[in-house]
């Protein structure tokens, strides 16, 4: 069963724009989704998201099965209510987060044990609880418990989490007890080997679940290793419904990823490099903290419809952003409103036709340097693009 409704709007090689009916929102794809760790972003509200034009956001159920917890959201008419927002809600199951934040997890095949933060007792993330919580926060998307090892694991102990991962979408699929009002994604496992990644891909897409999720990925892999895997689970995915990559955002990333036929992604990048000062841009990033910026009078992008750029300029940045936190929220802005703005350029390009030309552009923008006549673009990209026909242009022809 299924609470989703996925039409491709055009198509581009394995590249697809489509519209994503959610039970409270009607998403446009490829998207990125902004993660609010606590119910609300870091310092934005679900006004200033709107504005930005957020049509999908996430949540992470572990901060938010801590505080205020399952049972308040059961009552409150969950997240939803809770932050006031009336668009697309994702949940996570919240595994990933316990398995990384607590210094005690271990895995059975019950579920998850680990040291709860809070009060120092031990606890059980079961995937039935993981469904439990998810269910009372109410999301429109909600993630199957996963068995999470790292990236570059292998042997016996990857395989074992890629058969446990499938076990356990079977306990949640059962768990689960809105299936008319949320839907509920599994997550490919099987790390960096191509025929687990097979095996799992089969046995997840046999279950014929509402959208799937490309997990384990993003940790420390190569890019090489990165790109092939993907570009392998869109191969095999069912074309009729959405394909979510966990975990990545860097906007080259985004666009390679999309080329190859992804729909939905998420990271926590664009509000982490904020806090470092550090804006992103058509042509890669800015470090406004450099004393370069602080007579520059120029917004951060002139062409940029966000208030940070309407209000703001570069030297103001500068100046608030090393000791004010109001610094930090106005480079969040914009740095969000940028991965809004990329990925719905992207989605224009394609129904426009246009989709290798815009690649190529913003590839071009984001790896030429100043005085170099051949533009060096990393390997792995210029490989991933050329696996679906788009050829780059070496010519810096812009000096
Ligand atoms: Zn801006």
């Amino acid at each position: 069963m299924s609470a989703l409704e996925f039409e491709i709007l055009a198509k581009s090689g394995k590249a697809r724009t489509s519209i994503l009916t959610l039970p409270h929102y009607k998403v446009t794809t490829p998207i990125f989704q902004p993660v609010g760790t606590c119910g609300s972003m870091k310092g934005l509200t679900s006004k200033q998201l709107r504005e930005l034009d957020c049509q999908i956001i996430l949540g992470n159920t572990y901060h938010l099965a801590l505080h205020p917890g399952g049972e308040f959201f059961g009552k409150c008419g969950g997240l939803h209510e809770f932050m006031n927002w009336d668009r697309g809600l994702l949940t996570d199951s919240g595994g990933f987060q316990m398995v990384s934040l607590s210094k005690l997890a271990e895995v059975t095949e019950e579920g998850v044990n680990f040291i709860s933060p809070k009060d120092g007792s031990q606890m059980l993330l079961k995937p039935e609880t993981s469904i439990k919580i998810q269910n009372q926060i109410g999301a429109d998307i909600i993630m199957q418990l996963d068995d999470v090892v790292h990236v570059l694991t292998s042997g016996k102990r990857l395989e074992e989490a890629m058969y446990r991962s499938i076990r356990w979408l079977d306990r949640c699929i059962k768990a689960h007890s809105r299936k008319s009002e949320q839907n509920l994604f599994p997550i490919i496992q099987g790390g960096l080997n191509p025929e687990l990644r097979k095996i799992c891909l089969k046995e997840m897409i046999k279950r014929d679940c509402p959208g799937y999720a490309i997990g384990g990925l993003s940790g420390g892999e190569s890019k090489d290793q990165f790109w092939k895997i993907v570009s392998l689970c869109t191969d095999y995915l069912p074309e009729n419904k959405p394909r979510y990559l966990m975990g990545v955002g860097f906007p080259v990333d985004l666009i390679v990823c999309s080329v190859l036929g992804v729909d939905m992604f998420d990271c926590v990048y664009p509000t982490r490099t904020s806090r470092f000062g550090t804006a992103l841009v058509w042509e890669g990033t800015l470090k406004l903290k450099s004393e370069k910026y602080q007579f520059d009078f120029d917004p951060i992008e002139k062409d940029c419809d966000c208030l940070t750029c309407k209000k703001y300029t570069k030297s103001a940045i500068h100046t608030l952003v090393t000791k004010e936190t109001v610094g930090c929220h106005l480079l969040t802005i914009h740095n969000i409103r940028f991965q809004m703005r990329l990925m719905q350029r992207f989605r224009e390009s394609i129904k426009n036709n246009k989709m290798p030309e815009f690649v190529r552009a913003f590839m071009k923008a984001q790896f030429k340097k100043k005085g170099e006549k051949k533009i060096v673009y990393p390997t792995w990209v210029i490989e991933a693009l050329q696996s679906q026909q788009i050829e780059l242009d070496y010519e810096n022809d812009e000096d």
